[in-house]
């Protein structure tokens, strides 16, 4: 393949730096979330893409956020490092609450937690947080004062910032919640504590977040367009290089190429989106998909780009579809130089979901390091360090000729319409997570 100028390492790497060490964190609804977004707009811009729109969007904000927990030292208390997770409560008063410690494995424990059976202790969660609607409100039943997660894939000495699914915590209520490092939690079981305290004080309000959205129009406007899409924003704490500024990267990259090259050749409009708020549960696509009444009529394919750049790692390709997609698209990208393993399976998880819920397949390009996904996420060590911009150069390589074929066909080699079990699936998951 001709060597590409927009694939050249430093343009890939001034977006990013723009992006991560420029602007800095960018968490939903903040000022550096705007910009961004303007950052990704003006790009887009020079992309040669000149219908570049900003969809505004409601979002919560987490303006300022502390959380402590200590345990006893002597005759007095010796702090550990917690994160508040993004979305769950202050104590009462932003005060300390003390208590008891109690232990829940998830999911396994949960058969165990009655109305009320954990009122007063601070319960210390090991596994995931709950991943289904009943557990999650069998938990708040239980009313432990406060609630410690240990996030079972990460043996680490730091903590991880996560969130909560704000539809969860709003209709149905939300407990103060902190992360704590996994060997914390294991130096307490191996020494017996027996109580702690915890305290949160946060400051979460509503703010507007922002979509960019930007086309490249195809010469028959009747055929549903591919969507690119990323996300710009962050969690706490971390500038997220890979999480998702490596997607953004991409994005742009890509914007650049297709934009340079001849419209003749392209039948289908190409779209390239880059969301706000993903980081809440993909707020910022469900606004985008609800707002534009996205139908698999007017959208085919979304190819959703997000933590790509892992330097060692796996290209996974999570596809949701029918199987003639995934196949498809396996041996254009092998005929482009990449190997991906193939995920077939519907992932709530990212900016592709609520397309989903639409009815419209997709796939999502990750790169993943161990089982539970990327060690690094949603901590300080997502940084420029910690990314390599040769693996974003593989994977554009691979994914330039697929979308110059998708754009240009007429007729797909497979349907442009989720299976109809796996929209129904797409349907009830949607409901249980996002309301
Ligand atoms: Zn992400």
């Amino acid at each position: 393949m001709p060597k590409l100028p927009s694939l050249d390492a430093d343009t890939l790497w001034s977006d990013w730096r723009m992006l991560c060490e420029t602007i800095g964190e960018r968490r939903a609804g903040t000022v550096e979330e705007a910009r961004a977004a303007g950052f990704v707009a003006h790009r887009l811009n020079e992309a040669g893409l000149d219908q570049v729109a900003i969809q505004l969007f409601p979002c919560f904000s987490l303006r300022a956020a502390k959380a402590e927990v200590s345990e006893p030292k002597g005759r007095g208390w010796r702090r550990v490092e917690a994160r508040p997770l993004v979305g769950a409560p202050s104590t009462p008063g932003e005060r300390d609450v003390r208590g008891e410690l109690a232990w829940l494995e998830l999911p396994e424990g949960a058969r165990a937690l009655r109305p009320g059976s954990l009122r007063g202790k601070i319960l210390a969660v090991f596994g995931p947080l709950p991943t289904s609607l009943a557990i999650h409100r069998q938990l708040i039943a239980a009313a432990p004062r406060a609630v410690i997660h240990v996030d079972d894939r990460l043996p680490f000495t730091w903590a991880k910032n996560d969130g909560v699914y704000p539809y969860w915590a709003r209709e149905h209520g939300m407990l103060p919640t902190v992360a704590v490092p996994y060997l914390d939690a294991w130096r307490w079981r191996r020494e017996g504590v027996t109580e702690l305290k915890v305290r949160v004080a946060v400051d979460f309000r509503p703010a507007a977040s922002q979509n960019v959205i930007a086309e490249l129009p195809g010469s028959d406007p009747t055929l549903p367009a591919v969507v690119f899409t990323a996300h710009h924003d962050t969690q706490c704490n971390n500038v997220g290089a890979d999480d998702n500024a490596s997607g953004v990267v991409c994005l742009l990259a890509l914007a650049r190429v297709l934009g340079s090259s001849r419209p003749r050749t392209r039948l289908r409009t190409v779209r390239f989106i880059s969301f706000g708020t993903e980081e809440q549960l993909s707020v910022g696509s469900s606004a985008y998909v609800r707002q534009h009444h996205v139908t698999p009529r007017d959208t085919g394919l979304v190819i959703n780009f997000d933590s790509v750049a892992s330097p060692l790692g796996h290209f996974v390709l999570s596809v949701a579809g029918a199987p003639t997609l995934g196949r498809y698209v396996a041996a254009q990208l092998a005929a482009g130089g990449l190997d991906v393993a193939l995920q077939p399976e519907l992932t709530p998880f990212s900016d592709h979901f609520p397309f989903n819920r639409a009815g419209i397949p997709s796939l999502w390009f990750m790169r993943t390091n161990f089982p539970g996904g990327r060690w690094q996420h949603h901590s300080g060590h997502d940084s420029l360090e910690n990314v390599s911009v040769a693996e974003i150069q593989r994977l554009l390589r691979g994914v330039l000729p697929l979308a110059q074929t998708l754009a240009a066909r007429r007729r797909w080699p497979f349907p442009s319409q989720l299976p109809t079990t796996l929209h129904s699936r797409a349907r009830r998951v949607g409901r249980e997570l996002y309301g």
